[in-house]
């Protein structure tokens, strides 16, 4: 078990700046994902880290160890790709082996690992067979196989269930986290899938142009967004953004709300210009309620809905019950779980205090 830490990377391409990641630190043991938008940087990042990519400046530290400067094959770390590399002339066993081979391990070593990794992915029936004729899922699993029998330091991975279907996908997740559980392998995962990252990881960085945003639990993540951006990008539907008219009350444990007090947790910041978030599970919907609105469409999703609400602020997305019964027209009132709102300075969309 490995810790990763990053100081200060940078990397530009060029006058463009793909990464600026002033401290990030992956603890040992830890299935950290790395999630946000197409370009915001995730695989430049975890090129980095596997030495793949020369950072422009800044430190990349494995236990403590400097190794910026080292090469890929020196710093003791498997990369697993979406495009897994496989061998389609070799056999599943001579696949899963080829590292080690090439590192001229002993050949009852090699025979031992080999089994072991294949008993834990469950692919030890197909050891003889060759790899050309696999299916997509079984031939990631020989892929993780041959990453698994180097007993690396830390696994990065790189949307490795990018190119499986969406049932199968789910199924794999699961895998890779039990597979995480038996092995205890620190991981870096890169992935743009919010349920994926909500689904596996110990801790998600959401990242965008280049910046990480928020570093935290699935848990902290959801719940305490730590910008606009972030409580829109994880979370569907996403969290709502609620122009406030100001702070009031003393120790601001009030809002005005187009005109309309609402209670929420105490803020102690002074910003001039607020934005008061809610999840859609804690919008409650009422005869009243400090805000107006009309119900234009009702998202059947089966075990709950969404009702879309227009309201003089905006859209606003209330989940509800699946028997809950409102027409579109309807007028409604809103309210507020106020434990759950928060409230963000609008200028920098950053969490106020
Ligand atoms: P995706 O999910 O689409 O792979 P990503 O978050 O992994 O996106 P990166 O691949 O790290 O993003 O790319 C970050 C930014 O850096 C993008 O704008 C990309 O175009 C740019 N970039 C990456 N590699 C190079 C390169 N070799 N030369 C120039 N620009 C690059």
């Amino acid at each position: 078990m490995s810790t990763i830490v990053l100081v200060n990377l940078h990397k530009r391409f060029g006058d463009f700046t793909a990464v600026r990641c002033t401290a990030l630190t992956v603890g040992a043991g830890r299935f950290m994902v790395l999630l946000g938008p197409s370009g915001c940087g995730k695989t430049t990042t975890l090129r980095m880290i596997a030495g793949l990519e020369l950072p422009t400046s800044g430190q990349i530290l494995i236990d403590g160890e400097d190794v910026t400067a080292l090469r890929a094959r020196q710093r003791d770390i498997a990369f697993v790709f979406q495009m897994f590399a496989l061998y389609p002339h070799m056999t599943v066993r001579n696949n899963i082996a080829f590292p080690l081979k090439n590192e001229h391990v002993p050949r009852r070593k090699i025979a031992n690992r080999v089994e072991a990794a294949a008993r834990m992915l469950r692919i030890e029936d197909i050891l003889d067979r060759k790899t050309g004729g696999l299916s997509g899922g079984d031939r990631q699993r020989v892929a993780l196989g041959r990453a698994i029998v180097r007993q690396p330091k830390a696994f990065l991975m790189d949307e490795p269930l990018g190119t499986l279907d969406a049932d199968f996908r789910e199924l794999m997740c699961l895998e890779l986290r039990k597979l995480h559980d038996a092995l205890s392998a620190t991981t870096v995962y890169v992935t743009h899938d919010q349920s994926e990252a909500m689904a596996m990881a110990d801790d998600i960085v959401v990242m965008n142009q280049g910046v990480v945003l928020q570093s935290g639990t699935p848990h902290e993540i959801y719940h305490f967004p730590a910008t606009v951006f972030v409580g829109n990008f994880i979370g569907s539907p996403p969290m709502n953004f609620l122009a406030v008219d100001g702070l009031v009350s003393i120790g601001h444990e009030q809002v005005q709300l187009h005109g309309a007090p609402v209670p929420v947790p105490r803020c102690d910041a002074a910003a001039d210009r607020v934005l008061l978030g809610i999840r859609p599970e804690h919008v409650v919907l009422g005869e009243q309620g400090p805000l107006r609105g009309k119900v234009v469409a009702d998202e059947y999703l089966g075990s709950h809905q969404v009702f879309v609400i227009e309201t003089a602020l905006g859209i606003v997305r209330a989940r509800a019950g699946k028997n809950e019964r409102l027409a579109a027209g309807s007028p409604v009132g809103l309210s507020f779980r106020t434990e759950r709102v928060l409230l963000y300075d609008a200028v920098t969309e950053r969490l106020l205090p």
